[in-house]
């Protein structure tokens, strides 16, 4: 009978492979703590985070989730070009185009105490007066 694991017997291919993607995994762990680490420390300078503390599993889907995306407004105002009228819309309004400009609550607020329309699509006017 011979061995299991075949003493003397060179690697198949699969085998080395297996190895090698191992190792390479272990390698890339490590480079991503590193990074993680250092991102830490250069966007915290007072290093909050603990290195290492979590060890998250789900490689390769971290950086997606780490990306920071743009933050859609809360509110906003459609400055269009003469003659078109200003509206108080709600940032992630479809109807307010490319000339959406992002204001704070209170701004939103002053606008439309101002007389400015709210928009008749997204109505920022009921979650605002509510
Ligand atoms: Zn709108």
């Amino acid at each position: 009978m011979p061995a299991p694991d075949g003493k003397g017997r060179e690697p198949t291919p699969l085998e080395k492979n297996r190895a090698l993607a191992q190792w390479l995994e272990f390698q890339l762990r490590q480079v991503r703590g590193r990074i993680r680490d250092l991102e830490a420390q250069e966007h915290q300078g007072h290093g909050l985070r603990k290195p290492g503390a979590e060890e998250p599993d789900g490689r390769g889907r971290r950086e997606a989730e780490l990306t920071p995306r743009p933050r859609t407004p809360d509110w906003g105002i459609s400055e269009a070009g003469t003659g078109s009228a200003v509206k108080v819309h709600r940032g992630d309004c479809w109807a307010a185009g490319k000339e959406l400009r992002a204001i704070s609550r209170e701004r939103a607020l002053a606008e439309l105490a101002d007389g400015v329309p709210a928009c008749e699509v997204c109505r920022p006017d009921r979650p605002l007066m509510a």
